[in-house]
């Protein structure tokens, strides 16, 4: 199919010619006649970002070589990626910095939680959550023992209910991975701080898709993605949000130099830093911390309100594009209220994974999640009204041919 021949509707386009982000499309690098929807796997490439890599590759490292870690500051940059992010979480920037994975920040606010509530053991998390959480607490379980460390899994209507003074935190993530459903950060951080509970969100799929106000919410820790919505690049780094009520005396485990009050002292013992980068472990990864910091420029100027409203204008485009037989061959899983919506759309179908390649084979990136969920970004940074008014055309044509029975659309890959 040659999207590009067909027509699209006048108040789509007019649609297009009123968004407030208009301006920001130019921003991206995306190839040609491609409708990506997958921002929240992976964000595409900006020009900031590769300008970033750029210098920091061809000039500072080659020119400069090591004495760019204080010529080019690339020792702060942790520090300058938190002070970033920072504006798009309601957080100040004394309480962001970007550092390691989801996953090893999770271990450390983990462990620093339960060493904060010591005189509780448990960990509730939600059964469905991302799987790297559910790891990282039962390595911590395995680590510590359960006398010290239990994780126990509810259901997200359990929550509230699983909520007692034996739970020392209760670990989310806002936006499920799978259904795009949203939790209620402020609802749920009270609930459990009335219990004496300390929350720690994993805001993977909402940093730089949705407006969020951490400190307002009284949430205590936060991890988040810098390769998804913040577009960083592939394996970017990740950050960490303490609240400032906790940086003085939280502690973590994993005590890197980078942590350590005065690295380049070389003393035998560890002394912690005072401020936020007491979460830091070791050297940061400089040239995906430039991809980063670059990619982090797009959002200077723009108001993540706008953001997250002009994302569900895009899901409501696409949902009334797609025909009535479209829409009960798939299956929404994501809530209909938009306010209990993250910025993508999922829907199941016994051949979830064989759409999303024929979706791909038709220049339309979306991805699949096991067992059969087939799932679709929208990101107003750079999406348009008419790609996704395409995409629903084109995946009513797909379904209503059935063209994703076809032998090619069978085959998987290590990725999906
Ligand atoms: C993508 C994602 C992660 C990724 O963790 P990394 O350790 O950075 O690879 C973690 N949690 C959630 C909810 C995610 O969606």
């Amino acid at each position: 199919m040659i999207y590009n021949e067909m027509q699209i509707p006048d108040h789509i386009i007019e649609l297009d010619k009123n968004s407030p982000l208009e301006s920001k499309k130019s921003e991206f690098l995306l190839p040609d006649d491609t409708i990506y929807m997958d921002g929240n796997s992976l964000g595409p490439t900006t020009k900031s970002a590769l300008d970033e890599i750029e210098t920091t590759t061809k000039a500072h490292w080659r020119n400069d070589l090591i004495s760019s870690w204080n010529k080019h500051s690339w020792i702060t940059l942790p520090q300058q990626i938190g002070e970033k992010i920072a504006p798009l979480l309601g957080a100040k920037s004394s309480e962001v910095i970007g550092c390691d994975s989801i996953s090893v920040n999770l271990f450390k606010l983990l462990s620093a939680a339960l060493k904060i509530n010591h005189s509780r053991n448990i960990i509730v998390s939600e059964s469905g959550n991302f799987p790297t959480d559910l790891y990282i607490a039962e390595g911590l379980e395995s680590l510590l023992g359960k006398t010290k460390c239990s994780l126990k899994t509810v259901e997200k209507s359990a929550i509230i209910d699983s909520l007692n003074t034996d739970v020392a935190v209760l670990m989310l993530t806002h936006v499920d991975f799978r259904s795009g459903e949203k939790l209620d950060i402020r609802a749920i951080t009270k609930a459990a701080h009335d219990k004496g509970i300390l929350v720690l969100w994993d805001l993977a799929h909402s940093a730089g898709a949705l407006k969020l106000d951490l400190d307002h919410d009284n949430v205590d820790f936060a991890v988040g993605c810098g390769y998804k919505y913040l577009n960083g690049g592939p394996g970017a780094p990740a950050f960490v949000y303490v609240a400032e009520r906790h940086i003085k005396t939280i502690e973590q485990p994993l005590r890197g130099w980078m942590g350590h009050t005065s690295p380049f002292d070389f003393t035998p013992s560890y002394k912690p830093a005072t401020d936020i980068s007491k979460m830091l472990c070791g050297t940061p990864s400089v040239i995906s911390m430039a991809s980063l910091n670059g990619a982090l420029d797009v959002f200077q100027d723009v108001d993540m309100a706008v953001i997250e409203q002009q994302a569900h204008a895009l899901k409501q485009t696409f949902l009334s594009t797609l025909t009535n037989e479209a829409i009960t061959d798939l299956k929404l899983i994501t809530p209909t209220n938009s306010q209990s919506q993250g910025s993508q759309l999922s829907f199941t179908h016994e051949y979830a994974f064989e759409l999303s390649q024929a979706l791909i084979a038709n220049k339309i990136i979306v991805d699949f999640r096991a067992p059969n969920v087939l799932r679709l970004g929208f990101t107003p940074l750079y999406l348009e009204h008419r790609h996704v008014y395409l995409a629903a055309t084109i995946l009513t044509t797909l379904l209503k041919h059935q063209e994703y029975l076809k032998p090619q659309f069978r085959e998987r890959k290590a990725v999906t």
